[in-house]
């Protein structure tokens, strides 16, 4: 059996989200090459032939692949489909934007979001929300999957570097889509998806000022990411790509703070993997604490201010 994983890089980097899904490559058992589709991508090459268990890497330069494009990237995935068995990208905003298109040229259902490899064919994956774990087998020939990589720990290094072979990029220019600009917020906090400990805000925050003002310098004194729920994104408290949830991040760091926030469904469903749930809640009754290692009852205006200054 032979799996092609579709990494997640910038061209001068691997993700983690890579090595995360490459464990997940390796349970499903056969040889498993690294596809870096970029250009001046030689970096991100040589991080994916350091990590083990992989047999090659298949390093494929054009301008085309710069800014990793679905439709481009697809059309490439899709000529060196003939030689894998399964292909595989971790679910992030690029591997979501990608592997659709590859499962509807090759004609197959596409498997997301997949949480547990049971066999080379069947998959566990979440559906409403989190709520229940679907268990799929697949008896599609070539299988197209996506990986939660929250679920999955990240490969370790290889004691030798596997090949980089250089790959034509054929077809890999439709002239279906153009780039025009790449907006990044800027922060010097660590990044939502990969960050050790996430502080989340909800609705109970009141404002961006108190925001701000109440839950980020806790968040700076552990060095760690900024969330928030939906109900505080949209009341504009902080900035949509810090939500959490079904409709946001899903993340699943070694602690979460869950701070004014009451644990609906949808929010559950973007942490409830995280290794150490701490929920800070005035209603003892709030369904966050059902999910919590550590619920504290109290008013998050005096607490998070306390622990603030006891850290
Ligand atoms: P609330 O539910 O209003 O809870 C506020 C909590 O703060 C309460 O538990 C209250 O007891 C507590 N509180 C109040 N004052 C204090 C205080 N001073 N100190 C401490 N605690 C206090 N939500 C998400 O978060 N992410 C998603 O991705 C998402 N996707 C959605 C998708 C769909 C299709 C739908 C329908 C909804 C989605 N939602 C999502 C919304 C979700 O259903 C909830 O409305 C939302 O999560 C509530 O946010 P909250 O917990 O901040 O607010």
């Amino acid at each position: 059996m032979a799996i092609l994983l579709v990494a997640d890089h910038d061209n001068a980097a691997l993700s983690e989200a890579t090595a995360k899904a490459l464990t997940a490559a390796r349970q499903i058992g056969g040889d498993v090459d690294i596809l870096i589709a970029g250009n001046a991508a030689g970096a991100a090459a040589d991080e994916a032939a350091k990590l083990a268990g992989v047999r090659s890497v298949l390093l494929v330069e054009a301008e085309a692949l710069e800014q990793r494009l679905a439709e481009p990237a697809a059309a490439l995935i899709v000529a060196l489909a003939a030689d894998y068995d399964t292909i595989v990208a971790p679910a992030t905003s690029t591997g979501k934007n990608v592997l659709p298109r590859v499962a509807a040229l090759l004609d197959v259902m596409q498997i997301s979001e997949v949480i547990e490899v049971v066999a080379s064919d069947t998959f566990k994956r979440p559906i409403y929300a989190g709520n229940a774990i679907e268990v799929v087998q697949s008896a599609e020939a070539k299988k197209v999957l996506t990986v939660r990589t929250a679920g999955f720990a990240a490969a370790e290094a290889a004691s030798a570097a596997a090949p980089i072979k250089p790959v034509e990029a054929a077809g890999a220019d439709a002239g279906l889509s153009r780039f025009i600009e790449n907006i990044l917020s800027v922060s010097e906090r660590p990044e939502l998806s990969s960050a050790r400990i996430i502080v989340s805000g909800g609705r109970a925050l009141c404002s961006e000022e108190k925001f701000q003002a109440v839950l980020n310098p806790v968040a700076d004194k552990l060095g760690a990411a900024v969330g928030a729920s939906r109900a505080a994104v949209d009341a504009g408290f902080a900035p949509n790509d810090v939500q959490v949830g079904q409709t946001g991040k899903v993340v699943a760091p070694d602690l979460y703070v869950a701070c004014g926030i009451s644990g609906a469904i949808q929010h559950l469903a973007g942490m409830k993997d995280s290794k150490v749930i701490v929920a800070i809640n005035t209603d003892e009754e709030a369904p966050i604490f059902q999910v919590a290692d550590y619920g504290l009852v109290g008013d998050l205006f005096d607490v998070l201010p306390e622990l603030e200054s006891q850290l």
